[in-house]
């Protein structure tokens, strides 16, 4: 389950800080967390050399606490490690302007890596990036300076961390506050030998001279290839893999200040593709028959094992605190019947998404029971858990910016609101112009009522299509993410090769396009496919389509090779093309 605190990439990004996903951050977390008041201070009291050298006890806990014991950690560098989204285990009882033994619920933890003895010092990288992070942060929850405290401020009896004074701090964090959290300073830092911190974005010698070192093409362009060589290169041997050359990559890389380093990493074989089952065909599908709508003398109703409808037929089970509906109608045969134009993706897309989807999510499933309130639809978009926004609100925004009076007879005749930017993937719902910000807001939901709103809904064909087409919009979010310095579908160009990154990005957003890169960088180290994709042709595509299979086996995504066996076998059996420049 996704927690709340989602939006933290995105805050620290906009506020100029590098940030370091760690994987299913977004899941973790003891519980939900309450409403988000400020933010705590802490150091981790870890080793001395590393970057974050105390990130997995972070992510796990120890003996005595479980984890994760904090939402990010800090790296010398300055790097925010991202590790999780929903509560953690750092502040302990203690109290801090009025917050009172709820310290884990409503502040944000921050670990910053450091020995926590007055002879570690504190980089000036890593308390510019804390200033920045905490004003950036305080700014988004709409809480003034005041709202950060050390550890040792919150629990003075228990705890000493950070060392330094609070007070200063709070007052660098408020000038920056009050200057709107402007652009971090491009000042590296440098070694003792002057080699300076680089990074992504980072052009000429120092650049060439790493690349020379990393076995990378010499372009003097520290892209997302380099990097991802160079994430691979600090995880073979122990350090952050944060791809920042900084002292301690310098230091490991090329530690006499000459040497080169060894051959490239082991390639992972693909997987051996085994056959999967075709899909029973498609049923045809129903015409757009709208049950009847829901009023005062005509309504929902319920006893202790089913809710009827206002005609007496029953449409759903009671399940836990609410309904569980799985509907009736698959995407293929809701496509079958309705030309992809009316639908409005391409027929490249809906194979690719009915490809990673497949049907098992039917156009008029609605739950209504577990802790996101209430899920809809072929993806089962949802309100959100707890005081979060929610996927299900982008979905209903576009239905009400594609068809307003559709919009009015499923949703806007009982009160019910959507806004979601155009093209965002999260938005909020309102009921009778009230946002629904809260989980008790959002406890009405699970009504029978809502239930049979929602399943009636998804019998019209505006609201049908607009599922489609906002699923198989997903592949947009990443179609042309840069890669090497070019757009991803200019080196992947098949049907098939798009599918494997949508199923990825469904399943694992965050991987995607690091896993791209890293398959890309090791063809293009090793010399077998030309660096630009414009000359590319059908044998350059399928080592690539082949590379990034082996590569997503690597990573912690659900069932990868299962995944994309499914993918392949499709391909096998022409449901999904993987000739070059198919996807269209
Ligand atoms: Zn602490």
């Amino acid at each position: 389950m996704v927690y709340s605190l989602t939006w933290l990439p995105e805050v620290l990004q906009k506020a100029g800080l590098k940030i370091s996903e760690v994987p299913d951050w977004r899941t973790r977390g003891r519980a939900e967390m309450g409403r988000v008041r400020g933010v705590m201070v802490h150091h981790t009291v870890g080793q001395r050399t590393g970057n974050m050298p105390s990130l997995n006890l972070l992510i796990r806990g120890r003996p005595d606490l479980n984890g994760p014991l904090a939402q990010l950690g800090l790296g010398r560098d300055g790097t925010f490690y991202i590790i999780a989204a929903g509560k953690a285990n750092h502040a302990g009882d203690g109290e801090w302007r009025g917050i009172k033994h709820t310290g884990n619920s409503n502040f944000i933890g921050i670990e910053a890596e450091n020995a926590g003895t007055p002879d570690d010092p504190w980089p000036d990288a890593q308390m510019d990036a804390l200033r920045r992070g905490v004003a950036a942060i305080l700014q988004y929850i709409g809480a003034d300076s005041t709202m950060v405290c050390g550890h040792k401020e919150y629990a003075p009896t228990r705890k000493k961390d950070p060392l330094w004074e609070m007070a200063p701090f709070r007052e660098s964090v408020a000038a920056l506050m009050a200057g709107g959290v402007p652009a971090a300073p491009l000042i590296p830092a440098t070694d003792e030998r002057l080699r300076p911190t680089i990074r992504r974005g980072a052009t000429g010698a120092i650049v060439q001279t790493l690349q020379g070192l990393l076995g990378v093409n010499p372009d003097g362009d520290f892209g997302p290839a380099t990097e991802a060589r160079l994430r691979a290169y600090q995880r073979d041997q122990g350090l952050v893999p944060d791809g920042i050359a900084g002292p301690r990559t310098w230091a490991s890389i090329d530690p006499g200040g000459t040497a080169g380093v060894g051959a490239v990493g082991t390639v992972v074989q693909p997987a051996v593709v085994a056959s999967t089952p075709v899909p029973a065909p498609a049923v045809a599908v129903a015409a757009s028959t709208m049950p009847v709508a829901d009023d005062a003398q005509h309504r929902v109703t319920a006893d202790a094992r089913f809710a009827y409808g206002p005609d007496g037929k029953s449409f759903a089970t009671v399940h836990g605190p609410g309904f569980q509906v799985n509907g009736e109608t698959r995407v293929d045969a809701f496509v079958a019947a309705n030309p992809a134009a009316g639908v409005g993706v391409t027929p490249s897309a809906l194979r690719c998404y009915t490809g990673v989807m497949g049907n098992e999510g039917r156009l008029e499933a609605v739950n209504t029971y577990d802790r996101a309130f209430l899920s809809f639809g072929i993806m089962q978009w949802t309100a959100g858990p707890g005081n979060g926004d929610g996927e299900l609100a982008a979905l209903l925004a576009r239905l009400q910016r594609t068809d307003q009076a559709v919009f009015d007879e499923c949703f806007g005749r009982y009160g019910l609101g959507a806004r979601a930017a155009e093209g965002a993937m999260t938005g909020r719902l309102s009921f009778d112009g009230n946002d629904l910000t809260t989980a008790a807001s959002k406890e009405q939901l699970r009504s029978k009522e809502w239930t049979y709103r929602f399943w009636r809904a998804g019998h019209n064909n505006v609201v049908r299509a607009c599922e489609v087409a906002h699923a198989a919009g997903r592949i947009g979010k990443f179609i042309d993410d840069p890669i090497h310095n070019h757009p991803l579908n200019a080196w992947l160009t098949s049907e098939l090769g798009i599918a494997l990154v949508l199923d990825e990005h469904v399943n694992a957003p965050s991987h995607v396009p690091g896993t791209l890169d890293a398959a890309l960088g090791a063809l293009l180290v090793a010399g077998s496919v030309p660096a630009d994709p414009a000359t590319w042709g059908q044998a350059e595509e399928d080592k690539l389509v082949d590379k990034y299979v082996a590569q997503r086996a690597t990573t912690r995504m659900t069932d990868p090779v299962k995944r994309s066996s499914h993918l392949l076998a499709l391909s096998q059996q022409g449901k999904l093309s993987a000739a070059r420049h198919s996807f269209v």
